[in-house]
């Protein structure tokens, strides 16, 4: 029995998480898999109800768990709040407490999307690829930090701080997840202007020795966002550091369609993974059925695939996914508002017989 802990947090979040779950319990019991559900608070519910984003028993409930399962955190309601006491904050403690150091993010096209894409269809078909961002260094985390007064005006400073452990573990999932795709590494990062960017360069070096099998190229951030424009198609693993990889994974989302498509997951040595929806909590349509959960769905495809070690199940479900869509299915962001679309429940209830008849 695998206990997996789902977070649904706010907005849209426990709608989507809650068709996931249904999705997930289809595809683990088809596959002989036993699965065993907790649910605790974060983001904004949890400071509603606890004070704070995320309590100390919901973090060591996470501890005890194999896998964790996340909708979204934030809302208007929050907004105002300083930024250490923010929903968001839950989000960044659970990730930094559990080491996910690892943050994976697939981009994919499935084919009867490809004209949700802004590009054109040309550039947009055959993406697939798998951006791989480091989530708990950089400049996010980095120390000294903050805002103060100096010689009679406010300065603010952040650091950008990298050790080579923590280069060459990213380094090492990069390489890995490329050996089980198409064998290409595309390593982004400013080495013209960034010490931090030139011990990327050299440690990421290092470890590609132990890959001779994976290509590897190195690539300018400020070109790379202007690459994944024009051709999107030729990148496969894209691994760099917590600021560019932030950027760089919404701008790969993006050209892929709908953020309401695209899951993640955020892997750690402790062997335990968080997997979530890319998509924030939507308060604009929080609470309509609008929500598409095929982020979410797909966001546990990844479970299956990462945490549970159940590489089919996570097949089936991707291709339950590719079936709804292919049968015209649409929820209302992949459609022009004037089209007809279904509802969130609808969408996964299609999945869950999709991937029933195969
Ligand atoms: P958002 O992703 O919530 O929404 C952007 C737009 O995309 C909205 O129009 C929304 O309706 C639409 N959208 C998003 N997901 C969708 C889905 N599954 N189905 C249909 N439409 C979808 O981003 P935002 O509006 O910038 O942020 C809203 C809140 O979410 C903010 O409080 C923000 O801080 C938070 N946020 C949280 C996360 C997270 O939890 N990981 C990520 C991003 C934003």
């Amino acid at each position: 029995m695998h206990r997996i802990l789902l977070l649904p947090g706010d907005g849209i979040g426990p709608e989507v998480t809650a068709e996931a779950r249904r999705v997930l319990e289809a595809a683990a019991d088809a596959a002989g898999i036993g699965l065993e559900f907790e649910t605790e608070l974060i983001g904004g519910a949890s400071i509603d109800a606890k004070g704070t984003p995320l309590t100390d028993e919901a973090l060591e409930r996470a501890r005890g768990c194999r896998a964790l399962l996340l909708g979204a955190v934030g809302g208007p309601k929050w907004d105002d709040m300083p930024v250490n006491t923010r929903p968001e904050r839950g989000l960044l403690r659970i990730r930094k407490e559990l080491d996910l150091f690892a943050n994976l993010r697939p981009a994919a096209v499935f084919p009867a999307l490809v004209d949700a894409s802004t590009l054109r269809r040309e550039v947009v078909e055959g993406i697939d690829l798998l951006v791989v961002r480091e989530l708990t260094g950089g400049i996010y985390f980095g120390e000294p930090r903050g805002q103060a007064w100096v010689n009679g005006r406010r300065e603010a400073r952040n650091t950008m701080v990298y050790d080579e452990c923590e280069i060459a573990r990213i380094a090492r999932v990069s390489f890995e997840s490329a050996r089980r795709r198409r064998k290409l590494v595309t390593h982004v990062h400013k080495a013209n202007v960034l010490e931090v960017s030139q011990l990327w360069m050299t440690v990421v070096e290092e470890v590609a020795k132990d890959f001779s099998d994976v290509r590897l190229e190195h690539q300018l951030v400020d070109s790379m966002a202007m690459l994944l424009l024009k051709e999107p198609s030729r990148y496969d693993v894209i691994v760099t550091g917590n600021l560019f990889g932030d950027i760089l994974s919404d701008e790969a989302a993006m050209i892929t369609g709908s953020l309401g498509m695209l899951p993640s997951a955020s892997l750690g040595e402790a062997g335990i993974g968080l997997y979530e929806p890319v998509h924030g909590s939507a308060p604009d349509i929080a609470g309509q059925d609008a929500a598409n959960p095929l982020a979410a769905i797909l966001s546990a495809a990844m479970l299956l695939e990462h945490s549970l070690d159940a590489p089919d199940a996570a097949n089936a479900v991707r291709d339950a996914v590719a079936d709804a869509l292919a049968s015209g299915a649409r929820t209302g962001d992949l459609v022009a508002p004037d089209q007809p679309s279904i509802g969130c429940r609808a969408m996964a209830d299609l999945v869950l017989s999709k991937l029933g008849s195969r």
